[in-house]
């Protein structure tokens, strides 16, 4: 569903990737490819004005890491801004102390609360819950029917009004049709009576926003005192999604959100404002028709997917983990001058590689994933030769490797088990990386730009 977001900021920052330091100008075209590419995905204006400074401020007063390029600065930032709009910790469910747990469900029509009252129900169930379903959405024709039959599905019994319709073979699971506060109240009774250890009540919802249907929710809400109530909202609705959960927030109250059609191709700008206007978290997403298309929201992950970056950022929370940034200094001032030794270049390589295996991390590079065969025959052993080659040098044939002539070669060789070619080859290599790095730093003119090469 984020698709053209994804495109879009991924773009924007795709533009910085290369330069080595970056001005506020640089910031401020970013920042305004980033806030066009917000409001383009229907995100409310008051969220993208927050998201959007705060990103200039943050950006601006960069937080210098050695780690990180500034590109991969901003990525970061952009990330952790995401996280934070979206809800920054993953919220789980709250349960009662004494059960029943009872979980109230409250939205428009079409919203998808009568499906998400079956998944969370098989959810709850696959946890090792035992939920009860209860039926009080009475205004929709066919909402309680509708509700038996998911009900079945998911293998959890429905609470009803009619008598003699419920599933589960619960006996008398029946209440007289009618007043949808008092089967409520009927349907968590029953559940303390037969232990049930949670409750899922799916209400009425209407086309739009009214005063009777927020009064009802609100009745069945002071009638059942639930533990949470969940506002149910489709994400495809764009920008009316917030002035409905405002209006539910005004008019009944809810305790967190569930965004359900997250599968569509809509923009899925009120996935990135509900938490922001409301301040209620996102528990569950629902992103298809099926029971188990559905899962706990994650805002990290949400973030990631958003910025189409998922490998990128742990490839950046790696790099921050493992940099030993006076190394890398003195390192990037050796090319500069054009002294990198062979020592430096074994230091540096191993460094990376407790990053993981040399694949993976390029696996993790934009792109990367249109060359995963090329990628697959990246091989560690031939880094382990490299590393073999150089250990089996003399500390001054590391530190000045011009010294090592013919003879040299050939002991290298014999001693690291490899042949006087493969010698020869690294060699040749390194003097030609050493040139063109200290080509190319000149040219850039300054350690921050080297840390490319790195
Ligand atoms: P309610 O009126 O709020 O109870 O909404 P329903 O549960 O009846 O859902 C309305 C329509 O949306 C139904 O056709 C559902 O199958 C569909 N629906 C619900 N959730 C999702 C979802 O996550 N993805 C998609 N694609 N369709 C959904």
């Amino acid at each position: 569903m984020f698709d053209s977001l994804s495109d879009r900021l991924t773009g924007a920052l795709k533009d910085l990737r290369g330069k080595g330091r970056l001005t506020d100008s640089d910031i401020d075209a970013t920042a305004r490819e980033i806030r066009l590419a917000l409001l383009e995905a229907d995100v409310a204006l008051p969220v993208v004005r927050t998201f959007v400074d705060r990103i200039k401020t943050r950006a601006k007063g960069a937080e210098v890491s050695g780690a990180l390029n500034p590109a991969q600065q901003v990525v970061k930032i952009v990330n952790e801004e995401l996280v934070s709009i979206l809800g920054g910790e993953t919220r789980r469910i709250a349960l009662a102390k004494t059960p029943p747990t009872v979980i109230m469900l409250a939205g428009l029509q079409g919203a998808g609360k009568t499906t998400l009252a079956g998944k969370l129900a098989a959810w709850l169930g696959k946890q090792g819950h035992t939920p009860l379903l209860v039926a009080c959405d009475l205004q929709r024709p066919g909402a309680v029917n509708q509700l038996q039959v998911v009900g079945e599905r998911a293998g959890v019994p429905v609470y009803a009004p009619q008598p003699g319709t419920s599933v589960g073979g619960e006996g008398e699971m029946g209440v007289s049709a009618g007043d949808p506060v008092e089967v409520a109240r009927g349907g968590v009774e029953h559940a303390r009576a037969s232990h049930f250890d949670t409750v899922i009540i799916d209400t009425a919802g209407r086309l739009g926003v009214d005063d009777e249907l927020m009064r009802q929710a609100a009745d069945v809400r002071a009638a059942t005192d639930p533990d949470e109530v969940l506002f149910v909202v489709d994400a495809m609705i764009g920008q009316d999604a917030v002035t409905t959960a405002q209006a539910f927030a005004e008019g009944v109250g809810f305790t967190g959100v569930v965004l359900t059609k997250l599968d569509g191709d809509a923009r899925g700008g009120a996935a990135l404002s509900v938490r922001e206007v409301t301040g209620a978290p996102i528990l569950f997403a629902s992103t298809g028709e099926k029971l188990e298309d559905f899962d706990v929201f994650h805002p990290d992950r949400m973030a990631s997917r958003i910025l189409g970056m998922g490998d990128v950022l742990s490839l950046i929370e790696q790099a921050e983990e493992h940099w030993d940034a006076k190394q890398a200094e003195e390192a990037a001032t050796k090319i500069m001058g054009g002294e990198l030794t062979l020592e430096d270049f074994l230091q540096q390589m191993l460094m990376i590689r407790k990053m993981g295996p040399i694949g993976n991390l390029l696996g993790m590079l934009p792109g990367a994933g249109q060359m995963k065969d090329a990628l697959a025959q990246v091989d560690d052993s031939q880094l382990d030769r490299v590393q073999a080659i150089i250990r089996g040098m003399t500390p001054a044939e590391r530190a000045d490797p011009k010294i090592i002539n013919g003879s040299r070669r050939l002991r290298i060789a014999n001693g690291s088990g490899v042949s006087v070619s493969e010698v020869n080859q690294l060699v040749d290599r390194f003097f030609e990386a050493r040139k063109q790095m200290a080509a190319m730093t000149g040219r850039l003119g300054g350690p921050g730009g080297s840390r490319k090469n790195t």
